[in-house]
């Protein structure tokens, strides 16, 4: 980044950046035929790795298809310092880079790529992921959620160019500006805290006056000498042209507008889950997300379902990695009395 060009072709993407792909087996391309396996799992955010982790040490010899930007939502977070066993707390990434080396420890095969559609009308189950077909006695959907965003024309045109949903991968653009964060949860708290490592001041805005972020992250952030609490307030555009340069606001309550100069925004308004690919197959709930049947099922036997792609009440990476390895054990018991016993069969043809 220079001055003269600041925030010109950042990246909002940069996963591998922030965490390269651990050593262990090649991803799998360009294979010949169908990719045949006991159990592919979609989704590389805790709940898959978690799941595989369990299905490989019970030798189903998994098949994760980790999407093109793998490792789930906590490679967009900064400190984890809610997951048991890390007293001093963790990277995101960090943590996402030890669930993969450990599922990969394993024998599990990961393959960065995006799962394009499914056929869960016939067994096998048929996945198709960056031009490679899978076959699947057994499905585990893992494929969480991913941010939202507001919605403005300004908002999508200055992505990139001062507007980010990920404080991990561009706050470091911002060092010594002047930024606001938008959103009244615990993911808006944790990126404006985030951020005062790198900017100026930052103003976090809200649209009600009560916050959903829990209490204790609230203090925080009123605490903290370098973020300024704005509630009642919307945006109603993103200002500049070629970069941010400001925002226009309203104020909920009195409809009074005003602009406020600000070099950068973060989008931190919550999470829509990722089912894309398998509405036609799954029952989705009023929010869109995937509905359980006892513990991980659904309504297709032999699909298992796992985390945040299910889970809008916790959504936590502890309550995800415990799907996961729910899931798996139930995806293990089904292949049982299915007869499969013999599991460890993920082979290329
Ligand atoms: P969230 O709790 O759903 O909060 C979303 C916030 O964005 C709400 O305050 C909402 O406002 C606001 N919002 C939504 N749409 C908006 C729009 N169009 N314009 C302006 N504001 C909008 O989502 P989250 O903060 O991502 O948290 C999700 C879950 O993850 C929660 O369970 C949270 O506890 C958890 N989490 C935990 C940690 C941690 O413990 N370290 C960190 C991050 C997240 P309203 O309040 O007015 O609806």
């Amino acid at each position: 980044m220079t001055d003269t060009n600041p925030f010109g072709g950042f990246s909002l993407t940069i996963v591998e950046d922030v965490a390269p792909a651990t050593s262990g087996p090649s991803p799998i391309t360009n294979l010949a035929g169908p990719v045949q396996a006991s159990v592919v799992i979609i989704g590389s955010g805790p709940a898959g790795l978690t799941a595989a982790i369990y299905a490989a040490r019970a030798d189903l010899g998994p098949v994760v298809i980790a999407g093109a930007e793998p490792g789930g939502q906590l490679m967009l977070t900064s400190d984890v310092e809610n997951f048991p066993g890390f007293p001093e707390g963790i990277q995101g990434p960090d943590l996402m880079a030890a669930m993969r080396a450990q599922a990969e420890r394993f024998g599990t095969r990961l393959v960065d790529a995006d799962v394009e559609r499914v056929d869960l009308s016939a067994r096998p189950f048929r996945i198709w992921a960056r031009g490679t077909e899978y076959q699947a006695r057994s499905v585990i959907v893992a494929t969480g959620a991913s941010a939202m965003w507001l919605g403005l024309e300004s908002e999508t045109r200055l992505r990139g160019r001062g507007v980010s949903a990920c404080a991990t991968c561009d706050g470091f653009f911002f060092k010594d500006r002047e930024i606001a964060v938008v959103g009244g949860g615990d993911t808006a708290i944790e990126e404006a805290t985030y951020l005062t490592r790198f900017a100026s001041k930052v103003h976090l805005l809200h649209r009600r006056d009560t916050f959903r972020a829990s209490k204790i992250m609230v203090e925080r952030a009123r605490a903290h000498p370098k973020i300024q609490i704005h509630v009642n307030i919307a945006i109603e555009e993103v200002l500049g042209d070629q970069k941010v340069d400001g925002l226009r606001l309203r104020d909920t309550i009195s409809g009074e507008e005003r602009t406020m100069p600000i070099d950068g925004l973060f989008i931190a308004i919550g999470h829509k889950p990722n089912t894309a690919a398998f509405r036609d197959w799954l029952e989705v709930d009023e929010k869109g997300y995937l509905v359980v049947h006892d513990e991980t099922g659904s309504t297709v036997e032999g699909v298992f379902i796992a985390g945040d792609v299910h889970d809008h009440r916790y959504r936590q990476a502890i309550t995800a990695a415990a799907d996961g390895c729910k899931a798996a054990i139930d995806a293990e018991r089904w292949l049982e009395a299915q007869g499969v016993t013999e599991a460890a069969t993920a082979t290329a043809r």
